[in-house]
């Protein structure tokens, strides 16, 4: 073994970006997520060989000062919270100040981002985590960030990346819930030249709904609203007899994140097990809000667990908006049961 020592930086952010960044949906992922918490009103995401060789996102949000940009790229700088007592009331996706330098660290990155105040925009390179420069250009308000060759100094990592076609699918998926999650938001996917998804940014689910999933999802819909003891949950519910194949058709929201969580998984299964045949997943789309002191979203880099402190609570409030939802239009459990 050799002498002990303290990582430089550039080392320190390779090794962090393992646990953020995973794929070229990742990246999407954490710069959209960035663009909704700088208030974008319209995303646009580009992809080139599934996100491999280049991905580009566009927002319409605050912009970075010019004096900010090189600290938005350190670690652990945010301009979200301030102390951990801020991460009960977090009202921001982001939080840890990881993204920026974990992407930066693992690919040639090119932000150009202008604020309303200022005249001119700010374009900053910066490579492998190295800063390139940064110079005045002509922008409009808001932010674009160009990520190109996504781990090229990484080898191992890049090897583990999957054909173009099965990154851009991820991609894909990832842009459906963004659009799912926030209506109100326009989001635009282009693959390879080709566009893929665009939303209005309307503020209707239900439209939402219809452009990604189709008229036959879309009609074969019930509303949901529940509200009860620090839960609020809206949306809608498939009706049993759109009842899919697998799990990939249970979106939900906790207060606007998309995550993935065995409990609230199995409340809204269960709710629909006297509806549907066995070995069916529900169809739903539903935004629940629990109060901040209910829930830990500081689980993971990722961000995709979180942690309830009361799970028996959250499972009976999900399973009871599901069963009520279901129950309002007076289904029969349905023939197909009988077959
Ligand atoms: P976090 O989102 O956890 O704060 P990031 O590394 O993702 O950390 O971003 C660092 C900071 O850069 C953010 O806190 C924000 O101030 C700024 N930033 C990043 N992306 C954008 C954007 N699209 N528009 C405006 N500001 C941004
Ligand atoms: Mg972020």
């Amino acid at each position: 073994m050799g002498k002990i020592q303290v990582l430089d930086t550039v080392t320190i952010d390779k090794i962090a970006a393992g646990e953020v960044i995973e794929r070229p949906a990742s990246v999407v992922k954490e710069l959209a997520e960035n663009a909704i918490d700088a208030g974008a009103t319209a995303i646009v995401v580009e992809i080139q060989d599934g996100g491999i060789s280049l991905i580009r996102i566009a927002d319409n949000g605050c912009g970075i000062a010019r004096e900010e940009v090189p600290n938005a790229f350190l670690r652990h700088s945010t301009s979200k919270i301030r102390s951990v007592e801020d991460l009960v009331h977090i009202g921001s996706l982001g939080f840890r100040g990881e993204a920026l330098s974990s992407i930066a660290a693992v690919s040639q990155v090119e932000l150009i981002t202008k604020t309303g105040e200022q005249t001119f925009g700010t374009r900053y390179r910066i490579d492998g985590g190295r800063k390139v420069d940064i110079e005045d250009t002509g922008a409009r308000d808001g932010t674009t960030f160009l990520i190109r060759q996504l781990f090229y100094n990484v080898p191992a990592r890049r090897k583990f990346l999957k054909t173009p076609m099965t990154e851009a699918s991820h991609v894909g998926d990832l842009m459906t819930r963004l659009a799912l999650s926030h209506p109100e938001i326009s989001f635009q996917f282009i693959n390879n030249g080709q566009s893929k998804l665009h939303t209005s940014g309307n503020g209707s689910l239900k439209d939402v709904i219809y452009h990604v999933y189709g008229r036959e999802i879309a009609s074969n819909l019930l509303r949901s609203e529940f509200s009860s003891q620090g839960i609020r949950i809206t949306g809608f519910l498939g009706k049993p007899l759109i009842s899919r194949g697998n799990r990939n058709f249970e979106n939900y929201f906790i207060n606007g994140r998309y995550v993935k969580n065995q409990i609230v998984s199995k409340a809204i299964e269960d709710a629909y097990k006297d509806f549907s045949m066995q070995h069916k997943y529900p169809f739903v789309v539903l935004h629940m809000e629990i109060d901040g002191e209910g829930v830990d979203v500081n689980v993971h880099p990722a961000k995709m667990e979180i942690r309830f402190h009361n799970q028996q609570e959250v499972y009976n409030r999900v399973y009871e908006a599901v069963n009520k939802g279901l129950h309002a239009e007076e289904l029969i459990p349905h023939v197909e049961l009988d077959a």
